[in-house]
């Protein structure tokens, strides 16, 4: 067996025996197949897209991820196959309300109240839900700095979630939001080419006194003698272990060397093709008559008869 398969079966079954703990079998068994299709409308969007897809893994107390090979080229397709994972999990929840329609057995009917919330719950704008993706992809296609709002004020909403509960998922879903945000500003064309330019020449001018304390004849040890020390250090040994005083004349000479580089990177990296305003409407329509469906859904199969011995049998209590 593969270390993929490994970590599958590691994960499906910490999963599985988490929820079958906190609740019963039978509703990790339905909560597992929610997560699951649910990853597998994601995954076959990707596909569509033409994205080299690399399967999905439950995640204890989280749900599930799917992975795509490589990121889209525009913003209708990151939508596209965000959606797809809710609308997926609809359509299994419909699946299961119909099973309660044609059985009348009011398992399913909870089952599809369930999995309605959960996928409804996804469509919420914050980081990593589906949500957050989709309102991203909608925002930034008006305005880039707008999509960067969305994530700042969904990383802070969580963030508030966590204070207010004390729950640890908020702790997690609030780290991963932080590291999404990290990225986002660190790595998205349109702020580094706001932000890094002005780093880059900030160090320039660094680089620029360095040369200049180059030609002064060196009394002692010159912030440039240290300079070079470490540079030629590392220059000799980059696997040896620096202090963290070092490390800081290391990161500099990084910096000072790889500037030109990365100001290069800047001016030719590719943006995210943004939606047309067609596309901005129908993606909007989307997401909102989507999660109309799916309350619609909840409400109209809320307190069916027997749900109160459902509930029972699926949670192992009536809360
Ligand atoms: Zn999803």
């Amino acid at each position: 067996m593969s270390r993929k398969c490994i970590i599958w079966l590691g994960l499906a079954v910490a999963s599985f025996s988490s929820l079958a703990l906190m609740f019963t079998w039978k509703f990790a068994i339905f909560v597992m197949v929610m997560i699951g299709l649910h990853e597998c409308g994601h995954l076959w969007a990707a596909k569509r897209c033409g994205l080299k897809t690399g399967g999905f893994y439950f995640l204890p107390f989280l749900g599930g991820i799917a992975f795509a090979g490589h990121a889209t080229s525009s913003k209708w397709d990151t939508n596209f196959i965000a959606i797809m994972g809710p609308v997926w999990g609809f359509l299994v929840a419909i699946i299961w309300a119909g099973i309660y329609w044609v059985t009348s057995d009011p398992i399913w009917a909870y089952a599809a109240f369930w999995g309605a919330f959960m996928n409804l719950f996804n469509l919420f704008p914050m980081h990593p839900l589906d949500g957050s993706q989709i309102s991203k992809a909608i925002l930034a296609s008006i305005n880039p700095w707008l999509g960067l709002a969305v994530e700042i004020i969904g990383f802070v909403f969580t963030g508030l979630i966590f204070i207010f509960t004390l729950h640890p998922v908020f702790a997690f879903l609030a780290f991963l939001g932080w590291t999404t945000l990290r990225h986002s500003i660190t790595t998205e064309p349109f702020v580094l080419k706001k932000i890094v330019p002005s780093r880059i020449k900030r160090q320039l001018i660094q680089l620029d006194l360095l040369e200049k304390k180059m030609s002064e004849p060196p009394i002692g040890e010159t912030l440039f003698d240290k300079y070079v020390f470490m540079t030629n250090q590392f220059a000799s040994n980059p696997e040896k272990e620096f202090s963290a005083d070092e490390q800081g004349w290391v990161t500099l000479y990084f910096d000072i060397t790889h500037s030109e580089e990365l100001l290069e990177k800047v001016s030719q990296a590719p943006e995210k093709s943004a939606m047309t305003l067609g596309q901005i409407v129908v993606a909007t329509c989307w997401c909102i008559s989507l999660a109309a469906a799916l309350g619609f859904l909840m409400f109209y199969i809320y307190g069916v008869p027997g749900w109160d011995g459902a509930m029972k049998e699926l949670l192992g209590r009536v809360s």
